[in-house]
């Protein structure tokens, strides 16, 4: 892996708040600003990798095989339909996988290690689609990323849970990844006709603060489309709302990355 490739993993252990839409857009809006782009499907589900055209029967060698055979990035990694984006695969694999992992005594840090393998393929972000809980799986993720980016639904009871999560963020950082920035949270399935929704964001400011990004994604049909038709919606409808959003959001990401290297 060149240096420069950076780890974020896309997770909140509830499910349904947008982990999977985010990590495909997100890695969509990436790769069209031409950066190279890796999404690793962690999710048993495969929702990521199906969203974006993965057939079930390429899936020979997935994210599982990644982990517990420690095999390197070029050997499982898939091109996507979209330029500069790959896919580690997912399926049912990895719900097995999340068992064997019990039994082994690396079993938080066998992701951060596979990612270390040395490859060919160049990377500039890595986004890890995690499943909705806080298993080993996600362990594994939190463990082999530079930051983690939370989804979080525009809903009531949208903050519950988030502080144990943050609270397993802390222990990892007290653990296995010292250096786990929280790359921030992110308001999804906004809808700006319900009260609800601000009520949400008023709360997710008041108490996140800065944590949260200035860029919302609204609740757009056409993100929900995008997936039956394989592909991310910047592809399926690119001047849609949903497109733009998280246009909006990977270049904040990225002028926080510049600020925060300015002030390094
Ligand atoms: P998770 O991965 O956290 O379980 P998903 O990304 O699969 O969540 O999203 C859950 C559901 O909400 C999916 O059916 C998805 O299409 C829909 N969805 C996600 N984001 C949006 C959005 N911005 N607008 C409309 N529907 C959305
Ligand atoms: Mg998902």
């Amino acid at each position: 892996m060149s240096d420069a490739a950076r780890v974020i993993a896309i997770a909140n252990q509830k499910g349904g708040v947008g982990k999977t839409t985010t990590s495909i857009n997100l890695a969509a809006a990436l790769a069209e600003s031409g950066h190279k782009v890796l999404l690793i499907d962690l999710d048993p589900q495969g929702n990521a990798s199906t969203g974006l055209g993965i057939e079930a029967e390429s899936r020979t060698l997935t994210t599982s095989d990644l982990i517990l055979d420690q095999l390197s990035i070029d050997r499982v990694a898939l091109p996507s339909r979209i330029a500069n984006l790959f896919v580690c695969p997912a399926n049912a694999d990895l719900s097995s996988a999340d068992m064997e992992l019990m039994r082994n005594e690396h079993r938080v840090t066998l992701l951060r290690n596979a990612l270390r393998i040395p490859h060919k393929i160049d990377i500039d972000y890595i986004l890890i689609d995690c499943p909705p809980s806080l298993s080993l799986l996600t362990l594994n993720a939190l463990v082999a990323s530079d930051s983690v980016l939370v989804p979080l639904q525009s809903e009531f009871f949208a903050l519950e849970g988030l502080s144990q999560f943050m609270l397993t963020v802390r222990e990892i950082r007290q653990t296995a990844n010292p250096n786990l920035r929280i790359e921030g949270v992110v308001l999804t399935m906004y809808d700006k006709r319900n009260n609800l929704s601000q009520l949400v964001e008023d709360d997710a400011r008041k108490t996140l603060g800065s944590l949260v990004f200035s860029t919302i994604i609204p609740r757009n049909v056409r993100v929900s489309e995008a997936p039956s038709f394989a592909l991310p919606v910047l592809s399926y409808d690119s001047a849609s709302k949903g497109s733009e959003a998280y246009r909006a959001l990977a270049r904040e990401m990225i002028s926080r990355h510049s600020k925060v290297r300015e002030s390094a």
